[in-house]
């Protein structure tokens, strides 16, 4: 008791590093007594999103260079999408940034 957040968290790191076999079995069975679940989830987004995922896919194959977020020069950035139908027209956004414009569009289509 008593012991600092730093001293958990290495404590915590020792116990992952001396149970990792156990933890990949743990991880290995729950997947696979999740598959059937797993896969049906996928395969929704998948159906759900096609569009986007299709998107995202032709734009990462041709688009390789990353540019810093447009809007607020966060290096981080990723491609979003005006139109899925024009995958190549892409904006370089952060993820604030990108979360931001997702919520005002969002309002724009309630309001
Ligand atoms: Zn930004
Ligand atoms: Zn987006």
């Amino acid at each position: 008791m008593g012991a600092c957040k730093e001293c958990r968290a290495k404590q915590y790191q020792k116990w992952k590093e001396k149970n990792k076999d156990a933890l990949r079995i743990y991880q290995r069975k729950w997947r696979k007594k999740n598959k059937k679940r797993l896969d049906e989830y996928m395969q929704q987004y998948k159906q759900e999103h096609s569009k986007e995922i299709k998107a995202r896919n032709t734009a990462n194959n041709h688009i390789v260079d990353i540019q810093p977020c447009e809007l607020c020069g966060n290096p981080l950035a990723i491609k979003h999408h005006n139109d899925y139908s024009k995958p190549l027209e892409i904006r370089f956004l952060c993820r604030r940034c990108h979360w931001k414009l997702h919520n005002e569009k969002k309002e724009e289509v309630y309001v």
